[in-house]
Protein backbone atom coordinates (compact mmCIF):
# COMPACT_ATOMS: atom_id res chain seq x y z
CA UNK A 1 0.00 0.00 0.00
CA UNK A 2 1.68 3.26 -0.56
CA UNK A 3 2.08 5.67 2.15
CA UNK A 4 1.98 9.43 2.08
CA UNK A 5 4.90 11.78 2.43
CA UNK A 6 3.45 13.02 5.40
CA UNK A 7 3.19 9.87 6.84
CA UNK A 8 6.43 9.00 6.02
CA UNK A 9 8.12 11.96 7.86
CA UNK A 10 6.13 11.62 11.06
CA UNK A 11 7.38 8.49 11.18
CA UNK A 12 11.39 9.45 10.53
CA UNK A 13 10.82 12.11 13.09
CA UNK A 14 9.50 9.91 15.87
CA UNK A 15 12.42 6.71 14.49
CA UNK A 16 9.18 4.72 13.56
CA UNK A 17 10.67 2.46 10.94
CA UNK A 18 8.31 3.05 7.71
CA UNK A 19 7.72 -0.36 6.07
CA UNK A 20 5.42 -0.11 3.36
CA UNK A 21 7.78 1.26 0.82
CA UNK A 22 10.94 0.72 2.69
CA UNK A 23 11.05 -3.08 2.65
CA UNK A 24 9.81 -2.93 -1.00
CA UNK A 25 12.81 -5.04 -2.90
CA UNK A 26 14.73 -3.34 -5.96
CA UNK A 27 12.62 -3.36 -8.20
CA UNK A 28 13.00 -6.39 -10.82
CA UNK A 29 10.88 -5.00 -13.56
CA UNK A 30 13.36 -4.65 -15.80
CA UNK A 31 13.75 -8.74 -15.60
CA UNK A 32 10.03 -8.95 -17.26
CA UNK A 33 10.60 -6.35 -19.83
CA UNK A 34 12.06 -7.61 -23.35
CA UNK A 35 13.79 -5.33 -25.75
CA UNK A 36 10.55 -5.05 -27.91
CA UNK A 37 8.62 -3.71 -25.24
CA UNK A 38 11.23 -1.34 -24.01
CA UNK A 39 10.73 2.34 -25.51
CA UNK A 40 13.59 4.12 -26.22
CA UNK A 41 15.43 6.78 -27.65
CA UNK A 42 18.56 7.14 -30.14
CA UNK A 43 20.29 10.20 -30.28
CA UNK A 44 23.36 10.31 -33.13
CA UNK A 45 25.84 12.91 -32.75
CA UNK A 46 26.73 13.18 -36.51
CA UNK A 47 23.12 14.18 -37.02
CA UNK A 48 22.67 16.76 -34.64
CA UNK A 49 23.23 20.46 -35.63
CA UNK A 50 22.67 22.23 -32.00
CA UNK A 51 19.87 23.99 -33.12
CA UNK A 52 18.27 23.35 -29.03
CA UNK A 53 14.32 22.94 -30.59
CA UNK A 54 14.08 19.74 -28.56
CA UNK A 55 15.26 21.77 -25.65
CA UNK A 56 12.74 24.32 -26.18
CA UNK A 57 10.13 21.01 -27.29
CA UNK A 58 10.72 19.69 -23.75
CA UNK A 59 10.29 23.11 -21.52
CA UNK A 60 7.27 24.00 -23.39
CA UNK A 61 5.09 20.33 -23.16
CA UNK A 62 6.42 19.82 -19.54
CA UNK A 63 5.18 23.17 -18.26
CA UNK A 64 9.22 24.20 -17.21
CA UNK A 65 9.73 27.63 -16.32
CA UNK A 66 12.19 28.86 -18.80
CA UNK A 67 15.71 29.08 -17.45
CA UNK A 68 17.30 32.49 -17.96
CA UNK A 69 19.39 32.39 -15.48
CA UNK A 70 22.48 32.91 -17.26
CA UNK A 71 20.85 35.13 -20.07
CA UNK A 72 20.26 38.11 -17.40
CA UNK A 73 16.19 37.07 -17.62
CA UNK A 74 16.36 38.15 -20.93
CA UNK A 75 15.94 34.41 -23.03
CA UNK A 76 15.75 30.87 -22.16
CA UNK A 77 19.55 29.74 -22.04
CA UNK A 78 20.05 26.83 -19.92
CA UNK A 79 23.60 25.60 -19.35
CA UNK A 80 22.75 22.78 -17.51
CA UNK A 81 20.52 20.11 -16.34
CA UNK A 82 18.74 21.50 -13.42
CA UNK A 83 15.29 21.85 -11.41
CA UNK A 84 13.61 23.88 -15.15
CA UNK A 85 16.00 21.75 -17.74
CA UNK A 86 15.51 17.88 -18.26
CA UNK A 87 16.45 18.16 -21.61
CA UNK A 88 20.09 19.85 -22.82
CA UNK A 89 22.17 20.11 -25.71
CA UNK A 90 25.91 20.67 -25.17
CA UNK A 91 29.12 21.71 -27.71
CA UNK A 92 32.07 19.54 -27.20
CA UNK A 93 35.33 20.96 -28.86
CA UNK A 94 38.84 20.20 -28.81
CA UNK A 95 40.71 22.95 -30.75
CA UNK A 96 44.05 20.85 -30.37
CA UNK A 97 42.47 17.92 -32.19
CA UNK A 98 39.81 19.91 -34.42
CA UNK A 99 36.67 17.66 -33.02
CA UNK A 100 33.66 18.93 -32.05
CA UNK A 101 30.24 17.78 -31.44
CA UNK A 102 26.86 18.42 -30.09
CA UNK A 103 25.60 16.16 -27.35
CA UNK A 104 22.33 15.76 -25.87
CA UNK A 105 21.51 14.74 -22.00
CA UNK A 106 18.73 13.30 -20.35
CA UNK A 107 17.67 11.21 -18.07
CA UNK A 108 18.57 7.40 -19.55
CA UNK A 109 16.18 5.15 -18.48
CA UNK A 110 18.45 2.85 -17.21
CA UNK A 111 16.88 -1.10 -17.89
CA UNK A 112 18.37 -1.43 -13.79
CA UNK A 113 17.99 1.79 -12.53
CA UNK A 114 20.56 2.69 -9.27
CA UNK A 115 17.68 5.65 -8.70
CA UNK A 116 14.61 2.75 -8.20
CA UNK A 117 16.95 1.02 -5.97
CA UNK A 118 18.29 3.77 -3.91
CA UNK A 119 14.69 5.37 -3.36
CA UNK A 120 13.27 4.10 0.02
CA UNK A 121 9.96 5.23 -0.59
CA UNK A 122 9.59 3.59 -4.23
CA UNK A 123 8.99 6.72 -5.17
CA UNK A 124 10.60 6.24 -8.72
CA UNK A 125 9.71 3.29 -10.38
CA UNK A 126 10.43 1.44 -13.54
CA UNK A 127 7.15 0.98 -15.70
CA UNK A 128 6.51 -2.96 -16.34
CA UNK A 129 4.99 -2.33 -19.59
CA UNK A 130 7.53 0.26 -21.04
CA UNK A 131 10.31 0.12 -19.23
CA UNK A 132 10.35 4.28 -18.18
CA UNK A 133 11.69 5.21 -15.16
CA UNK A 134 9.01 7.11 -13.42
CA UNK A 135 9.14 9.84 -10.43
CA UNK A 136 6.22 10.18 -8.09
CA UNK A 137 5.71 13.33 -5.65
CA UNK A 138 3.24 11.59 -3.34
CA UNK A 139 5.32 9.14 -1.38
CA UNK A 140 9.13 10.97 -2.19
CA UNK A 141 10.68 12.34 1.02
CA UNK A 142 13.21 14.47 -0.35
CA UNK A 143 16.33 12.39 0.60
CA UNK A 144 18.26 13.18 -2.83
CA UNK A 145 19.37 9.64 -2.71
CA UNK A 146 18.26 9.12 -6.21
CA UNK A 147 20.70 12.21 -6.71
CA UNK A 148 23.90 10.03 -5.29
CA UNK A 149 22.79 6.89 -6.82
CA UNK A 150 22.52 7.97 -10.29
CA UNK A 151 26.02 7.40 -12.38
CA UNK A 152 24.58 9.93 -14.96
CA UNK A 153 24.20 12.82 -12.58
CA UNK A 154 20.65 13.31 -13.63
CA UNK A 155 18.33 14.22 -11.04
CA UNK A 156 17.53 17.46 -9.62
CA UNK A 157 16.32 18.91 -6.57
CA UNK A 158 14.05 22.09 -6.69
CA UNK A 159 15.92 23.56 -3.61
CA UNK A 160 14.06 27.10 -3.77
CA UNK A 161 10.98 25.67 -3.49
CA UNK A 162 8.67 24.95 -0.16
CA UNK A 163 7.51 21.21 -1.89
CA UNK A 164 10.34 20.47 -3.60
CA UNK A 165 10.37 17.88 -6.30
CA UNK A 166 13.11 15.57 -8.46
CA UNK A 167 13.34 16.95 -11.63
CA UNK A 168 14.51 14.66 -14.62
CA UNK A 169 12.77 13.28 -17.93
CA UNK A 170 9.74 10.92 -17.63
CA UNK A 171 10.45 9.75 -21.44
CA UNK A 172 6.77 12.91 -21.85
CA UNK A 173 4.81 9.97 -20.53
CA UNK A 174 2.61 12.31 -20.06
CA UNK A 175 1.78 12.91 -24.10
CA UNK A 176 -0.86 10.34 -24.75
CA UNK A 177 -1.60 12.21 -28.39
CA UNK A 178 0.84 8.73 -29.50
CA UNK A 179 3.42 11.80 -30.58
CA UNK A 180 6.09 10.37 -28.17
CA UNK A 181 8.89 12.35 -26.77
CA UNK A 182 8.49 15.94 -27.91
CA UNK A 183 12.11 16.21 -28.16
CA UNK A 184 12.33 13.54 -30.81
CA UNK A 185 8.40 15.12 -32.49
CA UNK A 186 10.56 18.16 -33.08
CA UNK A 187 14.38 17.44 -33.99
CA UNK A 188 14.46 18.29 -37.93
CA UNK A 189 17.16 16.24 -38.31
CA UNK A 190 16.11 13.05 -36.90
CA UNK A 191 19.03 13.15 -34.69
CA UNK A 192 17.22 11.89 -31.79
CA UNK A 193 14.51 9.29 -32.61
CA UNK A 194 12.14 7.24 -30.99
CA UNK A 195 10.70 3.43 -30.80
CA UNK A 196 11.25 0.45 -29.49
CA UNK A 197 14.62 -0.44 -28.31
CA UNK A 198 14.76 -3.92 -30.65
CA UNK A 199 13.65 -1.56 -33.31
CA UNK A 200 16.35 1.74 -32.66
CA UNK A 201 19.26 -1.09 -32.08
CA UNK A 202 18.59 -2.30 -35.19
CA UNK A 203 18.66 1.03 -37.06
CA UNK A 204 21.72 1.53 -35.22
CA UNK A 205 23.86 -1.24 -36.42
CA UNK A 206 22.59 -0.63 -39.97
CA UNK A 207 24.23 2.90 -39.52
CA UNK A 208 27.41 1.31 -38.16
CA UNK A 209 27.46 -1.06 -40.85
CA UNK A 210 26.59 1.35 -43.33
CA UNK A 211 29.37 3.75 -42.40
CA UNK A 212 32.45 2.13 -41.51
CA UNK A 213 34.84 3.62 -39.46
CA UNK A 214 32.23 6.77 -38.86
CA UNK A 215 31.07 6.10 -34.94
CA UNK A 216 33.68 5.78 -32.30
CA UNK A 217 34.34 1.59 -31.90
CA UNK A 218 31.49 0.58 -33.71
CA UNK A 219 29.68 0.92 -30.92
CA UNK A 220 26.18 2.15 -29.51
CA UNK A 221 26.22 3.74 -26.16
CA UNK A 222 23.61 2.41 -23.72
CA UNK A 223 23.74 -1.15 -25.53
CA UNK A 224 25.23 -2.42 -22.44
CA UNK A 225 26.79 0.20 -20.23
CA UNK A 226 25.73 0.09 -16.65
CA UNK A 227 23.30 -2.61 -17.12
CA UNK A 228 22.04 -1.50 -20.50
CA UNK A 229 19.77 2.67 -20.86
CA UNK A 230 16.92 3.38 -23.12
CA UNK A 231 18.03 6.14 -24.36
CA UNK A 232 20.92 5.02 -26.84
CA UNK A 233 23.95 7.02 -28.25
CA UNK A 234 25.62 6.40 -31.43
CA UNK A 235 28.83 9.04 -31.42
CA UNK A 236 32.11 9.66 -33.61
CA UNK A 237 33.69 10.85 -30.23
CA UNK A 238 34.84 8.81 -27.69
CA UNK A 239 31.57 8.98 -25.42
CA UNK A 240 33.48 9.82 -22.30
CA UNK A 241 34.38 13.29 -23.61
CA UNK A 242 31.09 13.81 -23.57
CA UNK A 243 29.98 15.10 -19.99
CA UNK A 244 27.61 12.27 -18.95
CA UNK A 245 28.28 9.36 -20.77
CA UNK A 246 30.82 8.09 -18.49
CA UNK A 247 32.76 4.89 -19.04
CA UNK A 248 30.89 1.99 -17.00
CA UNK A 249 31.32 -1.79 -17.45
CA UNK A 250 28.28 -3.75 -18.27
CA UNK A 251 27.01 -4.62 -15.08
CA UNK A 252 24.10 -2.07 -13.47
CA UNK A 253 25.19 -0.04 -10.90
CA UNK A 254 22.38 -1.91 -7.88
CA UNK A 255 23.79 -5.07 -9.00
CA UNK A 256 27.62 -4.38 -8.19
CA UNK A 257 26.74 -2.39 -4.89
CA UNK A 258 24.04 -3.29 -2.06
CA UNK A 259 21.47 -0.52 -2.23
CA UNK A 260 21.50 3.09 -0.29
CA UNK A 261 18.31 1.18 0.93
CA UNK A 262 19.20 -1.87 2.66
CA UNK A 263 22.46 0.15 3.63
CA UNK A 264 19.99 2.36 5.61
CA UNK A 265 17.41 0.65 6.90
CA UNK A 266 19.36 -2.70 8.32
CA UNK A 267 17.76 -1.65 11.55
CA UNK A 268 20.92 -0.68 13.53
CA UNK A 269 19.95 2.41 13.57
CA UNK A 270 17.20 4.98 14.18
CA UNK A 271 15.85 6.61 10.96
CA UNK A 272 16.40 10.01 12.51
CA UNK A 273 20.29 9.52 13.21
CA UNK A 274 20.82 7.65 9.89
CA UNK A 275 19.04 10.45 8.39
CA UNK A 276 21.50 13.13 9.43
CA UNK A 277 24.43 10.90 9.26
CA UNK A 278 23.58 10.42 5.46
CA UNK A 279 22.43 13.80 4.64
CA UNK A 280 25.81 15.23 6.12
CA UNK A 281 27.69 12.60 3.71
CA UNK A 282 25.36 13.63 0.79
CA UNK A 283 25.78 16.62 1.02
CA UNK A 284 30.08 16.34 1.12
CA UNK A 285 29.63 13.84 -2.11
CA UNK A 286 27.39 15.92 -3.89
CA UNK A 287 29.84 19.09 -3.21
CA UNK A 288 32.97 16.38 -4.82
CA UNK A 289 30.81 15.52 -7.79
CA UNK A 290 29.86 19.20 -8.72
CA UNK A 291 33.69 19.59 -8.72
CA UNK A 292 34.45 16.52 -10.79
CA UNK A 293 31.89 18.19 -13.25
CA UNK A 294 33.45 21.26 -13.09
CA UNK A 295 37.01 19.71 -14.22
CA UNK A 296 36.14 17.33 -16.40
CA UNK A 297 34.43 20.63 -18.56
CA UNK A 298 37.65 22.19 -18.17
CA UNK A 299 39.93 18.94 -19.13
CA UNK A 300 37.40 18.01 -22.25
CA UNK A 301 36.29 21.88 -23.61
CA UNK A 302 32.71 20.45 -23.28
CA UNK A 303 30.64 23.55 -22.91
CA UNK A 304 27.34 25.26 -23.40
CA UNK A 305 26.13 26.06 -26.91
CA UNK A 306 25.93 29.99 -26.89
S1 LIG B 1 19.90 7.91 -15.61
FE1 LIG B 1 19.87 8.18 -13.39
S2 LIG B 1 17.85 9.04 -12.99
FE2 LIG B 1 17.76 8.13 -15.03
S3 LIG B 1 17.05 6.01 -14.72
FE3 LIG B 1 19.28 5.93 -14.70
S4 LIG B 1 19.82 6.09 -12.54
FE4 LIG B 1 17.70 6.80 -12.74
S1 LIG C 1 11.45 12.65 -23.54
FE1 LIG C 1 10.25 14.49 -23.02
S2 LIG C 1 10.95 15.00 -20.96
FE2 LIG C 1 12.49 13.62 -21.84
S3 LIG C 1 14.04 14.94 -22.79
FE3 LIG C 1 12.56 14.41 -24.39
S4 LIG C 1 11.06 16.11 -24.35
FE4 LIG C 1 12.20 16.19 -22.42
S1 LIG D 1 16.39 19.27 -32.23
FE1 LIG D 1 17.66 17.63 -33.10
S2 LIG D 1 19.24 18.72 -34.28
FE2 LIG D 1 18.28 20.25 -32.96
S3 LIG D 1 19.62 20.25 -31.14
FE3 LIG D 1 17.96 18.79 -30.68
S4 LIG D 1 18.76 16.80 -31.30
FE4 LIG D 1 20.10 18.36 -32.26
Amino acid sequence: MPISRRKAIGAMLTGTAVVAGVQKAPAASHEKLSNKEMVAMLYDTTLCIGCKACVSACAQVNDLVPDTGDSNGLYQMPKYLNDKTKNIIKLYEDEKTGLRTFVKAQCMHCIDPACVAACPMAALTKNEKNGIVQWDGTTCLGCRYCQIACPYNIPKFEWNEVNPKIVKCQFCDHRTDGKGPACCDVCPREAVIYGTREELLRIARKRIADNPGKYYEDRIYGEYEGGGTQVLYLSHIEPKLLGHLVPLDHRSIPEQVESVQNTLYMGFLSPVIAYAALTSYMKKRWQKHEEEAKHIEEETGLKEQL
